[in-house]
């Protein structure tokens, strides 16, 4: 894995004790001696992990990372603040300004290439989604992301997986006005439980008498439903080798016992925020696919989705043998429409008509909106002689009743032209199935339009 890691201390020869350490394990290091040249540097781009010194002349690391969170063309990027004592009060003041983690000097090499490896992992998952989020969307996705949502604010619901009642009776106690929370004490029931309700976190307590933790985590992290689920580790003081095989196996925190009430605060809301972040990212990512073959009119799909699925329902009704039929429909004389009742009401009369083309073909048909006033249907496992039914069903359906333009109650009369196409036995494809729907339709308007023209396999 390689990656930039951008290392920030005051001190040059801390710079270059990093730097070095980092190089013997391949990674680009970038460097800067003061808060303002860091925050330059990230917002030039490419840095993906800050390891940065707390304590700094002038602008000191808190605020460094207050203000790279602050700034949505930087804040995604993972910040590591690097404290000279493990003081608890300067861990949470760094979770507070943004910190994603923490390293204390002097920092312990396995503690340091675990966790950078670990946020660069996660660097790069989020990077990925941010890139397919923003490739085919035009609204910046900066800006979707920095907008608060609602319930950004909600109190998370999490999930403490933990079998001694003392110790969970501790934790609830701390978290009783920030979370949402319900203990499990079983780790089997525990998990069936995370996977089941929607948490934002779960804790698990490595105290178990006969079970291991880490076997609860892995699987967490292979399980779809919570492999983005954050799990924070509460372990022992003497548990440093569980929780660095924790870290590797995924965990994405954790707390050493006695857990500090404002520290375990601090880490359950940066895992959450994180979380969230990520969800929109997701969710955002499936809503530009879902943009992208959508008719923004009628909410059907669009011709790209046509384009790149007609040929892999012709390959399969090929491979299977079995027949499969293409309707091209294209609404008559609607330059007239949009003429007397404007753009706007030939809107209303393309989105009602796309309204009464659903409704009359079935689940697996695939509908389209070719182009302006032009609709294909393909329909998979039927033969020529139903597409021409279904296709006469649906001229006389728009034909039949009136469409409603308007808000002041007026109507106009459609009609509709057709051209029906059923795949041939021996030689055939995709583009000449649509040809002879193409034909057909234009026979149809040529016989006189409000018809259906069937070209016979
Ligand atoms: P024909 O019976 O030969 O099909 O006549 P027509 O008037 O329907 O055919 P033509 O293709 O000449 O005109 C189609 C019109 O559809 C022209 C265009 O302005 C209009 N149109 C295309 N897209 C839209 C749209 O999204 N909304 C509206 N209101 N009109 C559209
Ligand atoms: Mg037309
Ligand atoms: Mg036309």
């Amino acid at each position: 894995m390689t990656a930039r890691i951008l290392v920030v201390d005051d001190v040059p020869a801390n710079v270059k004790l990093l730097e070095v350490r980092l190089l013997a394990e391949y990674f680009e290091v970038l460097t800067a001696t003061n808060g303002p040249d860091a925050i330059e540097t990230c917002e030039n781009g490419k840095v993906d992990v800050v390891l940065l010194d707390v304590m700094m002349p002038d602008m000191d690391g808190f605020e460094v990372c207050r203000r790279l969170k602050r700034d949505p063309a930087t804040s995604h990027i993972p910040v590591v603040m690097i404290t000279a004592l493990d003081q608890v009060s300067d861990r949470v003041r760094g979770l507070e300004a943004g910190a994603d983690d923490f390293l204390t000097k002097p920092v312990n090499d396995l503690q340091l290439m675990t966790r950078v490896k670990s946020l660069v992992r996660l660097k790069m998952l989020t990077d990925e989604l941010r890139l397919r989020a923003s490739t085919t969307r035009n609204i910046g996705i900066e800006e979707l992301l920095s907008r608060t949502f609602a319930g950004e604010d909600a109190q998370p619901k999490v999930l403490l997986i933990d079998e001694r009642k003392p110790s969970s009776d501790r934790v609830r106690k701390m978290l009783g006005a920030v979370a949402d929370l319900d203990v499990v004490a079983d780790p089997h029931a525990g998990f069936f439980q995370a996977a089941e309700l929607a948490y934002e976190c779960v804790l698990v307590s490595t105290g178990f008498s006969d079970f291991d933790p880490l076997r609860l985590c892995s699987q967490l992290r292979s399980l779809d439903r919570t492999r983005f689920l954050p799990i924070i580790l509460l372990a022992e003081q003497n548990e440093e080798e569980r929780i660095i095989r924790g870290l590797e196996l995924g965990i994405n925190d954790y707390l050493i016992r006695p857990v500090d009430q404002q520290e375990l605060v601090a880490r359950l809301r940066t895992q959450v925020r994180r979380k969230r972040y990520n969800d929109r990212l997701r969710a955002s990512v499936t809503q530009t696919i879902e943009m992208a073959v959508t008719d923004g009119l009628t909410g059907l799909h669009n011709r790209r989705y046509l384009d790149s699925h007609l040929q892999t329902l012709f390959e399969r009704a090929v491979a299977r043998r079995r027949p499969l039929s293409v309707m091209i429909t294209d609404l008559d004389r609607f330059k007239s429409i949009n003429d007397s009742h404007g753009h706007d009401g030939g809107d209303d009369v393309l989105r009602e008509f796309a309204r009464r083309l659903r409704k009359n073909v079935r689940g697996i048909d695939l509908a389209c909106r070719y182009g302006g006033e032009e609709f294909v249907v393909v329909m998979p496992d039927t033969d020529g002689e139903v597409a021409e039914m279904v296709a006469e069903r649906i001229r006389a359906q728009i034909a039949g009743v009136p469409f409603a333009v308007g808000t002041e109650g007026k109507t106009v009369e459609v009609t509709i032209s057709v051209g029906v196409s059923s795949l041939l036995k021996g030689l055939d494809s995709s583009e000449a199935l649509m040809k002879r729907a193409d034909l057909a339709l234009y026979e149809a308007k040529n016989g006189g339009r409000n018809r259906v023209v069937a070209k016979a396999a």
